[in-house]
């Protein structure tokens, strides 16, 4: 196989990454989702209505219904990195004498990220029922700008406390509502938030490690082969001196699986290191990833054709009580008791 052909292979795995982490994301309204959508509109003149139907419940039943796929997804990518990792770069390593330890991080940061895992998809997010809706819905007061008071919801047939949402993948409401993340195949409510934060940075720290590894590595080889400062023949038979792309090109084809997981943990530690600093900013303000996704309606209401009502609304985040206890808030959510405490 040519550099070429192994760099559209590599690039077309990490497009649909890139993509299914974009479809991921739990918004129901996200570009890519209104870019399918768009897309199917116009390849509807042409599939057959048969064709069509199977495809929707297909797609109905992947994004809009909870399932194992993407945990299943998920341990696969997980046990591809951690074999080709176990496989070559800790055995290239060991051999180029790198500390045991160093070596060992990536299963210790392992370990920590399948137990927040197990615990955030078998935690209770904060499901509310009849008998729990009276407490729950006395925590928090209603904004009433993004929640209101008096709002029924018409499947769970209950008035919806604030802060509260409906998942539409569980069929349930749920308290101090997140959103749904396929990854772990549950909610994330005030219950697990604590394990679902845990659980992100723990997934980033483990694909950094990787990468800081497996990069190492690879700086190791090239400096031990003093290949920095040799020179090669090009196509025109001219005698080139080394240059960095030469250098990538090298690599990618001496150690094309390593090189490939390597490129797959930079961008995984990009993509989840940028989504863990948001995740950190929500908790510090004590905003939900639905509340901060609603609110923006609200701060950009004077460019959207609203109701002349409605552009008079101004939001104000009322459950922040500082960086300390909104981080307290996370790892231990206020009950009744605590909230009448307090009043
Ligand atoms: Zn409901
Ligand atoms: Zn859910």
């Amino acid at each position: 196989m040519d550099f070429l052909t192994l760099f559209l292979i590599y690039l077309g795995f990490i497009l649909t990454t890139v993509a299914l982490l974009c479809v991921c994301s739990g918004r129901k309204e996200s570009f890519l989702t209104r870019s399918v959508n768009g897309a199917s509109q116009v390849l509807s003149f042409v599939i057959p209505t048969q064709l069509q139907r199977v495809t929707q419940r297909a797609l109905h039943r992947l994004f809009h219904t909870r399932s194992c796929l993407f945990v299943a997804l998920h341990v696969a990518l997980q046990a591809a990195v951690y074999g080709e990792y176990t496989w070559e770069v800790f055995v290239y390593c060991w051999e180029l004498q790198f500390h045991l330890l160093l070596l060992l991080l990536p299963y210790l940061l392992l370990a920590g990220n399948m137990g927040c895992f197990i615990l955030c998809s078998r935690a209770n997010p904060g499901i509310i029922t009849k008998s729990n809706h009276a407490s729950l819905v006395k925590i928090y007061a209603y904004d009433g700008v993004l929640f209101q008071k008096g709002v029924v919801c018409p499947t769970c047939n209950m008035e919806k406390p604030a802060r509260s949402k409906h998942c539409s993948f569980c069929s349930m409401c749920v308290h101090r509502f997140d959103h749904h993340c396929v990854w772990v195949n549950n909610c994330i409510g005030a219950f697990n938030a604590k394990y679902f934060l845990l659980y992100l940075f723990s997934l980033a720290a483990t694909a950094a490690a990787i990468a800081t590894i497996t990069a190492a590595f690879l700086i190791q080889v090239v400096l031990l082969s003093n290949m920095m400062h040799g020179s090669y023949i090009d196509e025109q038979g001219q005698e080139r001196a080394v240059e960095i792309l030469f250098l990538v090109q090298h690599l990618f084809l001496t150690f094309p699986r390593v090189v490939f997981m390597l490129g797959f943990v930079i961008l995984l530690t990009l993509v989840l290191g940028a989504y863990c600093c948001f995740n950190l900013y929500l908790a510090l303000t004590n905003r939900t990833s639905n509340e901060w996704y609603k609110s923006r309606r609200y701060r950009c209401s004077h460019h959207l054709t609203l109701q002349p009502h409605d552009r008079q609304v101004v939001y104000k985040n009322i459950y922040s009580k500082g960086v300390w206890m909104n981080l307290k808030e996370i790892f231990k959510p206020p009950t009744v008791l605590e909230r009448k405490k307090t009043t």
